[in-house]
C-alpha cells in the first residue's frame, strides 16, 4: 500500500478540472441551485414548526413530486419517516414481514436486511440467496414466502438489477425493493413492487436522516394487518404511525427540513426536465464515459464483468497491480475531486465513482481526462 509520504504531487491543470468535484456515492453532490434554494427560502423555511404549513407543505411537495417521477398506478402512495434505508430495514421486519422473506444478497447492502431479519425472533429464519459481489441473481418464488426483498441497485459493488414480481409468487407476497442508490436514476415499473423505499443522500442528491417509500395499497394493507395483530413492534418503528403521518404530510418526530426541502428541489428539478427519462439518460450517458473509458485503457477495467448487470448510477473500476487506485483516489483528491475511493470492505484495487443525475456527464467526462493526467505522470 502507498503511503501519503509517497504519493506524488500533480496537480491537474485548471482546464481539466471537472466544474464540481464530488463524487462520492452518499452523501453525493448537492446541486448549488439546491443550496442557494434553500439560502433564499430559509428565514421563512428554516427554524420552523413541522407541524405548520410551510414545512407540511414542503413534505406535499414532496411526495407528489416523487408520485410523479416514479409514475406511481392509481392506489400508490409517498410514505416517510425518519432514520434513513438502515432504520427503516428494522421497521419493515416489524411492520410489513409477516413470517418470511427472501433476500437477494449480492453486496454489502443487499446483504444487511437479511441479516437484520435473521435476528428477529419473531420470524422465521429468512432464505438469503447470496453470489458474489460484482454479479447478480433472481428471485425464486416459493410457498410461504410473504416478502422478497430485492436491491434496486447494490451501491458497493455497482451492480443494478431489473426489478420483476417473481412468477408464481403467492398472491399476497410483497416486493420490497431498497432503492436507495437507485431510485431516481434507474428506470423501473411500480407496479412490479409493492415497496420501492429508499433515503434521498444518494441519487436525490439531498441529505441523510428521512427514509422514502413509494407503496402498493397491497403495501398499506399489509401495515394495517400487521398493526392489527398482537406483535409488539417499537413505536418509532411503527409503520402504521408512520403511514398515518405521512398521509397528513407529516412525520411522527422532527424531521430534518434541509433534507426534505434539497429533495423537493432535486426532484421537482427531475420532473421539470422530463422526469425519470431524463434522469436515467444523464446516468447511461455518465455510465457510457466512465465504462468506455475503463475499456479503453490497458489499465483499467470495469469491475463488473457483464456489461448488462453494470449500474447506470454507480461505477466500480478495477485497476492493474501497477497503479493503486488509493493513490489515485488521494491525488484526486489533493485536487479537490473528492470521495472516489473504492468501497473498503471490498477490498479491491478499485474506485468507485457516482453518477447520479446532479452530476452533468461533462463531469464524468472531465474526471477520466484528470485519471489520464495523473496516470500519464506516475
Ligand atoms: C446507503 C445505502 C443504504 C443505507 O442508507 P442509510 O440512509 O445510510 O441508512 C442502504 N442501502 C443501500 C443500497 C445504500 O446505498
Amino acid at each position: 500500500m502507498t503511503t501519503n509520504t509517497e504519493t506524488p504531487q500533480i496537480t491537474i491543470p485548471a482546464d481539466l478540472l471537472p466544474a464540481d468535484g464530488r463524487f462520492g456515492a452518499g452523501p453525493s453532490r448537492v446541486r448549488p441551485e439546491g443550496i442557494a434554494a434553500l439560502a433564499a427560502e430559509a428565514p421563512e423555511y428554516m427554524g420552523t414548526s413541522h407541524r405548520q404549513a410551510p414545512v407540511k407543505f414542503m413534505v406535499s411537495r414532496l411526495r407528489n413530486a416523487l408520485a410523479e417521477m416514479f409514475v406511481l398506478p392509481d392506489g400508490y402512495e409517498i410514505m416517510l419517516g425518519n432514520g434513513g434505508t438502515t432504520i427503516f430495514w428494522d421497521a419493515a421486519l416489524f411492520g410489513l414481514i409477516n413470517n418470511k422473506s427472501q433476500h437477494l444478497d449480492f453486496g454489502e447492502f443487499s446483504g444487511k436486511f437479511g441479516k437484520a431479519v435473521a435476528g428477529a425472533p419473531h420470524l422465521d429464519d429468512p432464505e438469503i440467496i447470496a453470489v458474489e459481489p460484482g454479479t447478480r441473481t433472481e428471485a425464486v418464488a416459493r410457498p410461504g414466502i410473504d416478502v422478497y426483498a430485492l436491491t434496486h441497485n447494490e451501491t458497493t459493488t455497482g451492480v443494478s438489477m431489473p426489478l420483476v414480481r417473481p412468477e408464481g409468487a403467492d398472491a399476497d407476497a410483497l416486493v420490497l425493493v431498497d432503492a436507495t442508490s437507485g431510485a431516481g436514476g434507474l428506470r423501473f415499473s411500480a407496479a412490479e413492487t409493492d415497496c420501492y423505499y429508499f433515503a434521498p443522500q444518494k441519487v436525490l442528491g439531498s441529505d441523510g436522516g428521512l427514509w422514502l417509500a413509494a407503496i402498493s395499497p397491497a403495501c398499506a394493507d399489509r401495515i394495517e394487518s400487521i398493526a392489527a395483530s398482537d406483535r409488539w413492534i417499537p413505536p418509532s418503528l411503527n409503520l402504521k404511525t408512520a403511514l398515518d403521518n405521512s398521509r397528513k404530510d407529516q412525520t411522527n418526530n422532527t424531521p430534518a427540513l434541509t433534507t426534505i426541502f434539497l429533495a423537493v428541489e432535486l426532484v421537482e428539478w427531475i420532473n421539470h426536465n422530463g422526469g425519470l427519462e431524463f434522469a436515467a439518460k444523464r446516468c447511461d450517458e455518465s455510465a457510457a464515459t466512465m465504462y468506455g473509458w475503463a475499456e479503453s485503457r490497458d489499465f483499467a477495467s470495469p469491475f463488473v464483468a457483464n456489461p448488462e448487470h453494470r449500474s447506470s448510477t454507480v461505477a466500480t473500476i478495477d485497476f492493474d497491480d501497477s497503479i493503486s487506485a488509493d493513490m489515485l483516489a488521494d491525488i484526486l483528491r489533493a485536487n479537490n475531486i473528492v470521495d472516489t475511493n473504492g468501497y473498503r470492505k471490498l477490498g479491491r484495487n478499485q474506485l468507485r465513482i457516482a453518477m447520479f443525475p446532479a452530476t452533468p456527464p461533462s463531469d464524468i467526462e472531465a474526471l477520466t481526462n484528470c485519471l489520464d493526467y495523473i496516470i500519464e505522470r506516475l
